[in-house]
């Protein structure tokens, strides 16, 4: 069995699925997150600053939920994150659209200089994959 520290209060614990933070961190994160998540149920369209002001999260957090993809299932949300690569404003994920095509490009460039193979389905991977992040 494996153990972590936590990124939060470094107190050691043995993750279950790989978390990052001990069980107490991930419910006070919880707590965050409703918090935010009422906040922005009465508020839609608020910013990160305004939603910070208004619960006391910290930005930091709130950028981690919305990068996440928490909040994406709520509909009109306007609260986003900068893309990692060009700093465009994005809902969810590290990366904007056009970024991720660009990266994904590259990398099946790289990949087809590895071993020479029929193209696979294009983008296939990475949604799924996606997918899997988001849960
Ligand atoms: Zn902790
Ligand atoms: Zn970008």
């Amino acid at each position: 069995m494996s153990i972590q520290k936590c990124k939060d209060c470094k107190q050691i614990f043995a993750p279950v699925r790989k978390e990052k933070k001990c069980p107490d961190c991930r419910r006070k994160e919880n707590e965050k997150f409703k918090l935010v998540r009422d906040y922005l149920w009465e508020n839609p369209g608020a910013t990160i600053e305004e939603v910070h002001q208004d619960t006391e999260v910290e930005k930091k957090l709130i950028r981690e939920f919305v990068k996440q993809g928490r909040f994406e299932q709520m509909g009109e949300l306007e609260l986003t994150i900068d893309c990692d690569r060009c700093g465009v404003p994005i809902s969810s994920g590290r990366f904007c659209k056009s970024c991720r095509d660009a990266l994904q490009d590259s990398f099946n460039k790289a990949k087809s200089k590895l071993k020479k193979k029929p193209k696979e389905k294009k983008g296939a991977g990475m949604f799924t994959r996606e997918r899997r992040e988001k849960r």
